[in-house]
């Protein structure tokens, strides 16, 4: 596979989240291989409002998400939907993004549409992910499974049995453009899908029942 040859200090400043997705939407991304991948249709940015002051940062689009180019618009999506929805709660007022921006494609054959993105995948996205932070601003990043969630505690990997629903504070230095920004992980709903027909899918479908609806408290006690 071609070498990636945009380095990272050549990335323009970008003044909004609109001028972000402008740039990656029309000019692709070639920060790392991900974006060098004949398959893809092209870099997939953000959904929701760019006003909120909430955030979802999930893994990385997959095949629904790469044709539309809008995270979190396939069944995984749709079933965030709904888990928002059922404690009155809308993802439309929510800032959506991933933590790599092109979807990870697996070779036809090899069992997976999507494989998970790898260290250098993500530490190179991550430019684009601190500008949205910064731009954004948000009080509350909900981290969508283990590979967002150990991203946004600065961990290589996490097991989700020991973040799910816990409200994080992190204690970063203030460069960090989620230093003041509770986080707060929540098993991705892909997981809830994957885990139909095995004992897990009960467990994982009440462990999110449980933790939308302390989403929903932290929502209204800190007054996000
Ligand atoms: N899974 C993710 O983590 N992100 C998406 O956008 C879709 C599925």
């Amino acid at each position: 596979m071609t070498q990636p040859v945009e380095k990272i200090t050549d990335i323009p400043q970008y003044p909004s989240v609109g001028s972000l997705k402008r740039h990656l939407t029309i000019n692709g991304c070639r920060l790392c291989s991900l974006g060098f991948q004949p398959q893809i249709n092209g870099v997939c940015v953000a959904r929701g409002s760019e006003l909120a002051n909430r955030m979802i940062i999930g893994e990385a689009p997959g095949k629904e998400e790469d044709s539309t180019g809008t995270p979190f618009s396939g069944p995984a999506g749709r079933l965030m939907d709904e888990i928002w929805k059922s404690v009155g709660m809308d993802t439309n007022d929510w800032y959506i993004t991933n933590v790599v921006l092109c979807r990870p494609y697996s070779p036809r054959g090899s069992g997976k549409e999507n494989f998970t993105p790898k260290q250098d995948q993500r530490r190179k996205c991550r430019i684009f992910q601190h500008k949205q932070i910064e731009l954004i601003k948000p009080k509350i990043i909900v981290t969508i499974g283990a590979v967002a969630t150990a991203e946004l505690v600065a961990a290589t990997t996490v097991k989700m049995g020991d973040y799910r629903g816990r409200l994080i504070r992190n204690n970063w230095s203030n460069s960090h453009p989620a230093s003041q920004t509770l986080i707060f992980p929540m098993i991705h709903p892909a997981a809830i899908l994957h885990a139909k027909g095995s004992d897990k899918y009960d467990i994982y479908r009440e462990q999110t029942w449980q933790d939308i609806q302390t989403l929903k408290k932290i929502i209204e006690q800190e007054n996000i």
